[in-house]
């Protein structure tokens, strides 16, 4: 027997029978063909009386998966009880909640807090806080689902198990109904951080879509210099031939950069950018009313400046650099010739002089 709500006067009595502890919940996801939908149900065992709700699942297509609406499922049944809560205060109530998705319900009573790298990331957040803010307890259980594709016999199962079929069809004509909805992810109220990429909102932390969109989008406008890629952008900020980006060993590099400790890494990043504190950010920033070099007294003083600057302060360090780097290279028993080489095009890039050929055994 089953009543749905309608009446807003039949509200007390559902409530009581939240307090008795006599109403169980329980959810069912679907998510076919990346459009994902949910359905939930707060069920009386002894009147039948019952609040139900279905949802499409808001999120990115790349997100969307069985999971994700599973947990949806889970909370439409938290947002229900923290509704029915603010209006009729349900303090010291139990309310224990199914689903046949025994990993979603895991994660959800998980003590300890999801990493912002794990799919569907803002969903668990929301769940999680609105669990731990409200003064109900929440009880789960696993429910074996899709009992009925092996046996039709309805009198045999459980209530569990039929309202988890009930919840599964539920899902399924909701989503019939609305899968052409727009189901774009939406900011949680529990969000305290949110990224968003091309103005859509993340699940969770996606560092290899981060990645692939700063490193290498597949659409670029000429004069749009945010649809560019980076390698595109320095490439045309610091005028590089097309050969000389093919010369960039940009494995070892990411290799070496990666050994150096995280203060360091955020330096060089900012050293590399000319965007830390030397003359012509301050100039910029409005710290200093000059740009000069404070060594040598040449305008605009930039990060590769410091490294050309002409004072004897700076070329006494460079010199002291550069032996130490000539002693690695001999350590490790580096060809004399690539050695000298290398040293000699860092001397004459330092100096802004002619490159002169280089002397090889060939
Ligand atoms: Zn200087």
């Amino acid at each position: 027997m089953t009543r749905h709500i309608i009446a807003t006067t039949e509200m007390p009595s559902f409530v009581e029978s939240l307090r008795k502890n006599n109403v169980i919940a329980v959810s069912d996801g679907s998510g076919k063909d990346r459009i994902g939908s949910a359905a939930a149900v707060l069920h009386c065992t002894h009147t039948g009386q019952r609040i139900k709700a279905t949802t499409m699942v808001q999120g990115n297509i790349q997100d969307q998966s069985s999971h994700r609406s599973e947990l949806v499922g889970i909370l439409m049944i938290v947002k229900i009880a923290s509704m029915l809560h603010t209006e009729f205060d349900l303090t010291g109530t139990l309310i224990t909640f199914g689903l046949d998705n025994d990993e979603a319900r895991k994660t959800v009573i998980d003590e300890y807090h999801p990493s912002v790298k794990k799919p569907d990331y803002d969903i668990i957040c929301d769940i999680q806080k609105r669990f731990a803010s409200l003064p109900i307890k929440f009880n789960s259980r696993w429910i074996e689902g899709h009992q009925d594709k092996t046996n039709t016999d309805y009198d045999t199962m459980d209530i569990w198990t039929l309202l988890n079929i009930e919840m599964d069809i539920d899902a399924g004509v909701h989503r019939e109904t609305h899968k052409h909805d727009n189901t774009n992810n939406i900011p949680l109220p529990n969000e305290r951080t949110t990224v968003w990429l091309d103005n859509k909102k993340l699940a969770h932390f996606d560092k290899h879509e981060l990645y692939s969109a700063v490193h290498g989008r597949a659409y670029s406008h000429p004069t749009d210099k945010r649809s560019w890629s980076c390698l595109q952008f320095w490439q045309i900020r610091e005028t590089l031939s097309d050969q000389a980006l093919t010369n960039i060993h940009w494995h070892v590099l990411g290799k070496a950069f990666r050994k150096y400790p995280n203060g360091k890494q955020r330096w060089l990043v900012k050293h590399e950018t000319g965007q830390c504190g030397v003359e012509r950010m301050h100039l910029r920033r409005k710290y200093r009313d000059h740009s000069q070099c404070p060594r040598c007294g040449q305008t605009d003083e930039t990060t590769q400046h410091i490294i050309q600057c002409q004072a004897t302060l700076a070329t006494t360090e460079w010199n002291i650099h550069i032996t130490l780097l000539s002693n690695w290279l001999t350590k490790y028993r580096t060809n004399t010739f690539l050695l000298t080489a290398i040293l000699q095009r860092l001397q004459e890039w330092r100096n802004s002089s002619p490159k002169k050929g280089i002397s090889s055994p060939r």
